[in-house]
């Protein structure tokens, strides 16, 4: 069997498995204090280590294809007989974790293999810090059954055989992935989602001409003598629109921290996207897949979303003082049976909502109600782009989080179109845009003046307006609103990125989807 495990995995595989999965398959993972100091411990027990007449050695590969593992040993210390493989552990433990020592047998067993030692002349020390207690640890036959036996299931999670679940135990209130996972005790319908707490922020570039590139651990964004530097940790995506350079070092950074790179016209087309992997988690890819030809799955789904969508602009009109009823729609949603027709409610619906929404706009202002490609009014030209901002923003949290966003149930799936991120955007449309066009072209924060048409009479936003609108558009998605499957009230970014977590769930069977909805 080829090296495919880590084996520092396998001590989060004995952790909880669904922490494993979550780590090792979806490719989470947060640094908490505990991981932290573990790794300051490590790295300060490397320098320190000496012992009289032994020699030492530091971080060397190992790796077993009878077991299937490998990794980085950090502390060796031998003697032409005998070696001693040293694990150092954070923790006041008085007796040595199993999930420790089989993590250390696995070394153990790697070095074994890899420098054609024999068994008998290989031990292992582990150490506490806390407790500074240091216990042996030998080869048993129990210890590699144990091992041998873990190292088989995992391979079942990898090649997606076998999917662990959560369940919350004693161990769940330390778990650095315990916001994103929300173990329950209770049915999988029951499951409660939170946003996950990471205060990631998309970047918006609009200036043609820009050069982005590094320094360290930040990108360097230059236009002309202006130069601004943004750590990488603080941004989830990089969403770029108009002409502009990057150097390989900057995409590499990127890649690093799993950021996207969305490449758009400057009036906003989508042209091209630099990620380093839409997710590693092929199960959920096939899952996902799985759904979109599950009739009944996508019927449920697509409903639910529509139901959003109309349940929101008809909350949003009548916060507006106009009288309308929607109740048909709701209805019909209901009854149908065909996914054509429900997609029909929806463009019917949504034709009925800007109807009402062209009496909200001032005079000075024409539309004559809802054209895409290409604008030919300034509202439409606000809310094309509106949307292709809150497009770029939910395709990069659905990218972050791991789920592939070009297999969508709304939408139908097209050569390059990313239908998720267009499903899931659609109870947000009347809520994070269509109201703040209306804000801007009220409070004459955006004018006349700040639109211009192009020889084929389409009319387009100036760059300066752009930048603008989509300030107010990011006012709008860090405002907080109550969020009732978590019950808190949080800004809508961390709203869509919760959605997108339900639904993730929803594909595992894990939950049901509740569409995101405000109320009167
Ligand atoms: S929160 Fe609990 S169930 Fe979830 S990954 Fe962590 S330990 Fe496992």
């Amino acid at each position: 069997m080829s090296p495919e495990i880590p084996i520092y995995s396998i001590n989060a595989y004995l952790y909880c498995k669904y922490r494993y999965y979550l780590e090792e398959i979806v490719g989470l993972s947060r640094e908490n204090k505990h991981i932290t100091k573990g790794a300051l411990i490590n790295e300060i027990k490397t320098k320190k280590s000496s012992t009289k007449n032994w020699k030492k050695i530091k971080k060397i590969f190992v790796a077993s294809e009878k077991f299937g593992i490998y990794g980085y040993i950090d502390n060796i210390v031998k003697t032409p007989e005998k070696t001693k493989i040293v694990e150092v552990k954070k923790g006041k433990s008085i007796k040595p974790f199993e999930s420790d020592v089989i993590q250390l047998v696995a070394y153990m067993m790697a070095y074994c293999e890899t420098y054609s030692e024999k068994p008998e002349n290989i031990s292992g020390i582990l150490k506490y810090e806390g407790s500074k207690k240091t216990f042996r640890i030998h080869f048993t036959e129990k210890r590699l059954k144990k091992l041998y036996d873990i190292t088989r299931d995992i391979q079942k999670i990898k090649n997606g055989t076998y999917i662990p679940s959560s369940m919350y135990t004693k161990k769940c209130k330390e778990c650095s992935l315990f916001e994103i996972c929300q173990p329950s005790e209770k049915e999988k319908s029951k499951m409660k989602i939170m946003p996950s707490k990471f205060d990631k922020e998309p970047i918006f570039i609009f200036k043609h001409g820009v050069f982005i590139g590094k320094s360290g651990e930040n990108f360097q964004i230059s236009y002309g003598e202006e130069k601004v530097s943004i750590p990488s940790y603080k941004i989830y995506s990089l969403n770029i629109f108009g002409i502009f350079s990057i150097s390989k070092q900057a995409i590499e950074l990127a890649s690093k921290n799993n950021i996207p790179i969305i490449i758009n016209s400057s009036y906003g087309k989508n042209i091209s996207v630099i990620t380093p992997y839409f997710s590693k988690n092929n199960f959920l890819r096939i899952k996902h897949l799985k759904k979109v030809e599950n009739t009944e799955f996508k019927m449920e789904l697509t409903r639910k979303i529509i139901y959003g969508k109309i349940k929101n602009m008809e909350i949003f009109l009548k916060k507006k003082k106009i009288k309308i009823n929607f109740l048909k729609y709701k209805k019909a949603l209901l009854k149908e049976k065909e996914i054509g027709k429900l997609r029909g409610i929806e463009g019917a619906a949504t034709k009925e909502y800007f109807e009402y929404y062209k009496k909200l706009i001032p005079e000075n202002f024409t539309f004559k109600g809802r054209k895409r490609r290409p604008p030919t009014d300034e509202i439409n030209s606000l809310l094309s782009f509106g949307y292709t901002i809150l497009y770029n923003i939910v395709y990069s949290l659905i990218l972050s989080i791991g789920v592939d966003p070009y297999f969508g149930f709304l939408h139908t799936t097209q050569y390059g179109r990313a239908s998720l991120a267009l499903d899931l955007m659609e109870e947000f449309r009347t809520l994070l845009i269509d109201s703040v066009v209306l804000s801007v072209i009220n409070k004459k924060i955006i004018k006349k003046k700040d639109f211009k048409k192009d020889v084929s009479g389409a009319i387009f936003i100036s760059q300066s307006a752009k930048k603008i609108f989509v300030e107010q558009i990011f006012k709008r998605i860090k405002k907080k609103h109550y969020y009732k499957p978590a019950k808190i009230s949080i800004e809508y970014i961390r709203i869509i990125e919760a959605q997108i977590r339900m639904f993730q769930k929803a594909i595992l069977d894990e939950m049901e989807y509740i569409p995101f909805t405000i109320e009167r």
